[in-house]
């Protein structure tokens, strides 16, 4: 039996600007997420930017000066949003940043997923068509997060992605704490790979190690491939992971 409970004032928040509040809370409505949020574990709320336009036809973009394809959302409007959002303090003064999802930001890192976890909320403004206007990002003093080197048509996908990360890590979300300390990027490493039953499937064994019952060598052996997986599909990690190493051992 789950227990429904109001979200109270501590639950950590995602707080949305979007011209598409009806995304949300979409795939967050499911499964762990979803469980989490009809618990009030979490809470998720969204404001839809045009409410803040205010010309009659609600406008929120305008052609780019110097030219080029494309809108840009406005400044004026934007930042009209920005503030009803962080009216209560959420996104301000360290209660949780105040983002902006877009390609050119700081990419989004397990490190930066448990910063936000660990704090009250975010809120997060999602663009569409060519982006916002770079005075409002100045002017809002906005933290810019990129999901990765592609390009969305928008900021909502992003913004589930990130939220759907914070949520794992909040106290309840997960059954067994314990195997997020062992999870991709929580070391530095990849993670090493999985095996479930059937021990023989289509001609292909399970590593025999793994069914030994030998705990410590289970152990070694999931070191190890976790290591040799990272140095060989992700150098990056792997050149990171060993200088931490060696600077711990000075
Ligand atoms: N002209 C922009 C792309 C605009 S895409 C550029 O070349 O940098 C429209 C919106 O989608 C952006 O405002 C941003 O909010 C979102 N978006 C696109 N790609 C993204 C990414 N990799 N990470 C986060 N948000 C992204």
């Amino acid at each position: 039996m789950t227990e429904t409970r109001k979200p109270t004032d501590k639950s950590w928040t995602a707080r949305i600007l979007t011209l598409f509040p009806d995304m949300f809370p979409g795939p967050l409505g499911q499964s762990l997420a979803g469980k989490a949020l009809e618990k009030g574990i979490w809470r998720l709320e969204t404001m839809q930017i045009r409410d803040f336009a205010t010309d009659k036809h609600r406008t929120v973009d305008d052609t780019p000066f110097g030219g080029g394809a494309g809108m840009v959302m406005r400044p004026d409007v934007v930042d009209a949003a920005l503030a009803a959002a962080t009216e209560d303090g959420l996104g301000t003064n360290g209660n949780g940043p105040a983002i902006y999802l877009t390609p050119r930001g700081r990419l989004l890192k397990q490190d930066l997923v448990q910063e936000l976890a660990a704090g009250p909320g975010v809120v997060l403004l999602c663009g569409r068509y060519e982006g916002l206007d770079e005075r409002v990002i100045e002017a809002r003093g906005l933290l810019e997060v990129s999901l990765g080197d592609f390009v969305l048509s928008g900021g909502e996908p992003a913004a589930l992605a990130l939220i759907d990360a914070c949520v794992r890590l909040l106290p309840g979300v997960m059954g067994a704490e314990a195997t997020l300390d062992e999870e991709s990027f929580e070391t530095g490493l990849l993670e090493y790979p999985h095996y479930t039953r059937p021990a023989e499937w289509n001609g292909r064994s399970v590593p025999e190690v793994l069914i030994s019952g030998h705990h410590e060598r289970i152990q070694s052996w999931r070191a190890r491939e976790a290591e040799e997986t990272t140095k060989l599909r992700r150098p990056d990690l792997w050149d990171a992971y060993q200088k931490r190493g060696s600077e711990k051992g000075r």
